[in-house]
């Protein structure tokens, strides 16, 4: 049956895509590189690095403040970038997207901006033990300074959320819910759609991390309904460096500054500043124009690649790997939610994760271990880490049986 699967789905379609990846051919201690760390970041076609080098070698300048050609250039593509971003995600306005650096520094804003616009004493934040760290600290922080409880929602053994414990957490004093769309660790995909309805019946804003989820799904903000919707290029085969927050308009111009300095004021007195509305107010200073020129190829290539696809290619890859590790005994599943992206977390009985990457990496194979920035969950399994493989549409069935081979041969000198 595997070999069928393989057939059938190593077509050439994944050997085009793959050809255009430059780093995939690396070799990595004399081996071919098998690149399984997809959802730490994702490599790059040359689609976006070719963008990245243009628009430095013909079009590099400042953006906003400039009468000249070359800033009026540099401008337009940096708004190109927000009406491409726009119509990536389905948001209703380009003045609903804002760049920050990336997921961390739009969580940060959301934190802040939001917590300083809802936040009293007594009130309370949801955020579920599946977090990243990055969409638990700042909450943790902002709670601790304006007096707020912060509940979190817990997960089962499976690794999924409960829905009715959920809900049975919010009440009038809830103010947010900061929820990730699917965990970097489990894999979990949380039912976004559902929860914002019945969060909103509530009068509770929804703050949803697609770090995770964008890379391997399509998103459609007006259909999830989510309030804030916030991921980093990276994941998404584009630059380091850039990330969207989609937030909606009415929320986002109600919502303080993050940030302040220049490209975010209307005027500037001795006495007192105003500001400028969304989204150039929550993007004070110069911002990473080349990364806003390469995110677009990126979405541009997702496109073409199409996400029906990627979905259909990601499921196989996962299904297909899935069963191969379930038939090691040593291999103990960390997380087997029914509803995944395409990434598997596992331990081998008895050993430190980090020595069963250490020794794949000497084969070629990238894994990442770790507790991946959820030290909830690790505890909530009792581990100090895991071992995730992650996949993108450019892994293949082959890449999977080298990497089987591997941790074969890994279990062996292990024990
Ligand atoms: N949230 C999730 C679910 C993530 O996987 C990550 C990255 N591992 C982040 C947030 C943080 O993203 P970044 O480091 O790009 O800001």
């Amino acid at each position: 049956m595997f070999e069928e699967i393989k057939n059938t789905k190593s077509t050439t379609k994944i050997r085009n895509i793959r050809s255009d990846f430059p780093l995939l051919s690396e070799i990595i201690n004399d081996h071919p590189l098998v690149y399984f760390d997809n959802a730490a970041t994702t490599q790059k076609p040359s689609a976006v690095i070719d963008a990245i080098t243009n628009y430095y070698a013909h079009s590099n300048s400042n953006v906003h403040r400039g009468v000249h050609s070359l800033s009026q250039k540099a401008t337009e593509l940096y708004e190109v970038a927000r009406t491409r971003t726009k119509q990536f995600i389905n948001a209703g306005k380009s003045e609903e997207i804002i760049f920050t650096k990336g997921t961390t520094e739009a969580l940060n804003l959301l934190a802040h901006s939001l917590g300083s616009l809802l936040l009293a004493e007594g009130d309370e934040i949801i955020i579920t033990e599946m977090e990243h760290h990055s969409n638990f600290v700042p909450w943790q922080v902002i709670a601790g300074e304006k007096g707020a409880s912060l509940k979190v929602a817990s997960i089962n053994d499976k690794g999924e959320l409960s829905l009715e414990e959920l809900e049975s957490l919010f009440s009038d004093k809830t103010k947010i819910l900061a929820i990730t769309h699917a965990s970097n660790t489990l894999g979990s995909i949380n039912d976004i759609k559902k929860i914002s309805h019945i969060a909103h019946q509530k009068g509770i804003v929804v703050v949803v991390d697609g770090a995770q989820y964008i890379p391997h799904k399509p998103v459609d903000v007006q259909d999830l309904d989510c309030d804030f919707y916030v991921f980093s290029a990276h994941k998404l085969f584009g630059p380091t460096g850039i990330g969207v927050m989609f937030g909606k308009y009415n929320l986002l111009s109600d919502m303080p500054p993050y940030q302040l300095g220049g490209g975010m004021i209307q005027d500037v007195t001795i006495e007192e500043t105003s500001y400028t509305k969304p989204p150039q107010i929550f993007e004070a200073g110069t911002p990473n124009i080349a990364g806003a020129v390469g995110m677009t190829a990126a979405m541009d290539y997702i496109t073409d690649v199409g996400y029906d696809f990627i979905v259909q290619h990601e499921d196989a890859l996962l299904n297909y790997a899935s069963e191969k590790l379930n038939m090691i005994d040593a291999v103990e599943f960390i997380g087997k939610a029914d509803d995944k992206v395409s990434l598997i977390s596992f331990n081998i009985k008895g050993h430190h994760p980090f020595d069963v990457g250490s020794l794949l990496d000497q084969t070629g194979i990238a894994v990442r271990t770790g507790h991946h920035c959820t030290q909830p969950i690790m505890t909530h399994y009792n581990i100090t880490g895991t071992v995730r493989v992650s996949f993108a549409f450019y892994n293949t069935f082959e890449e999977i049986d080298a990497f089987i081979e591997s941790l074969q041969r890994v279990i062996k000198i292990l024990n």
